[in-house]
């Protein structure tokens, strides 16, 4: 489709994203969607409730810039809960709208024209627009698959990092693989950063939603790095939430205050009655995430694809699996709903090259009787 005349030229190719038009063809052939990453269930009561009382209760006005108080501290006791990470909750956490305007306020913040931002791919879409709207280029080092698991080339990395390299762009548990980097390949993507002196910006949104017993490692808790790194997290997954869009980022001060200095020009601030609700749960994280429901959504549906004859990579967290499929994967995913009344999306979409051509991603955050109905479907364009 022709680029609209007044669109700079740095975001021509980032018109309709996929996933409107697979959404789009769901309905138009009431297809079941396992297309976009949202939970068809509500969070929990008690996130739920602490938001209508925050609307009646008077938060409705402007929260401050940085994010309310509450919020800011059940943020930074999160992070020493779980991690051992120290921050200070009035100079190293910031309250964004959702992950994506952290990601966009600190890659936007740390580079500009001229300017490399490293990341992998497959990635998440809207980290190659903010790259792009930043001014920056992007170079990708791809993660492959080997098996059962995705893994990258150190070397790869290594050889993406050039003069021009401010940032690299982390995201573990990560979309659309499902991968959960270990802790060697984070040493590498440290020992790089502390080596070039790059800041890190590390996406862990989808770090309670991780299944049989792996551990998330930030990269901030590895030596050297916490000073480098901005941890961006949100409430969206961990508490099904995620039209919420509350979103936060953590790190030094000196990173933050350069975050903070775009972020509130983008939306200044956001979402007054659900800070107050998604504080109340944070303190509660480990206990109110869906992560055993989500785990058992993931071995029926993963299991059920492997019992049709998919070539399926079984996800070590989020809410996505991958299936190799036979030609290209745009074209598959075009013409699922009408061969099987199934939407998933084409993973290609997520690459810059041409690695993820023949996989594609589908979405198991949905209730068991709607994956049970997907796979009978799917039965259709089985092997
Ligand atoms: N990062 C990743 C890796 C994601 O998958 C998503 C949502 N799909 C986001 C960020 C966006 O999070 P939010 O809705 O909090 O902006």
């Amino acid at each position: 489709m022709a680029e609209p005349d007044r669109l700079v030229p740095r975001m021509h190719g980032f018109g309709t994203t996929v996933f409107a038009e697979m959404s789009a063809l769901a309905v138009a052939t009431g297809s079941v969607n396992l297309g976009q990453g949202f939970p068809d269930t509500d969070g929990p009561p008690l996130i739920l409730d602490a938001a209508v009382e925050a609307i009646r209760s008077g938060h409705n006005q402007y929260p401050p810039g940085v994010g309310i108080p509450a919020l800011r501290h059940a943020i930074a006791d999160h992070q020493r809960r779980l991690y051992d990470l120290d921050l200070d909750p009035d100079g190293e956490v910031l309250v964004t709208a959702g992950a994506t305007e952290a990601i966009a306020a600190a890659v936007t913040a740390l580079a500009g024209n001229g300017d490399e931002v490293v990341l992998f791919e497959p990635y998440f879409d809207s980290y190659a627009a903010t790259v792009a709207l930043s001014g920056a280029t992007r170079r990708s080092v791809t993660l492959e698959r080997n098996g059962q698991h995705w893994g990258f080339d150190h070397d790869a990395l290594r050889a993406a990092i050039t003069p021009r390299t401010k940032v690299i762009l982390l995201n573990t548990p990560h979309n659309p693989t499902g991968t959960v980097f270990g802790v060697e390949d984070l040493a590498v993507v440290a020992e790089l950063a502390i080596e070039h002196d790059l800041v890190v910006v590390s996406d862990e949104v989808y770090e309670h939603l991780i299944f049989d017993e792996r551990v998330h490692v930030p990269i901030a808790t590895l030596p050297g790095m916490r000073e480098r790194t901005i941890t961006i997290g949100s409430a969206g997954k961990t508490f099904s939430v995620t039209g919420w869009k509350i979103g936060w980022a953590c790190g030094p001060a000196d990173l933050l205050r350069a975050v903070r200095t775009v972020k509130q020009f983008l939306t200044f601030v956001n979402g007054a009655p659900f800070q107050p609700a998604v504080a109340v749960a944070l303190d509660q994280a480990e206990k109110l995430a869906p992560t055993a429901a989500l785990q058992d959504q993931r071995d029926l549906f993963c299991a059920g694809l492997t019992d049709l004859g998919f070539d399926v990579v079984v996800p070590q967290a989020t809410y996505f699996a991958t299936v190799a499929v036979d030609g290209d994967a745009v074209d598959y995913c075009r013409e699922l709903p009408t061969r099987a009344g199934v939407v998933a999306i084409p993973s290609s979409v997520f690459y810059d090259s041409h690695a993820g051509d023949h996989f594609v991603r589908f979405a198991f955050c949905k209730r068991p009787e709607v994956l049970r109905d997907a796979l009978t479907r799917l039965a259709a364009v089985a092997r």
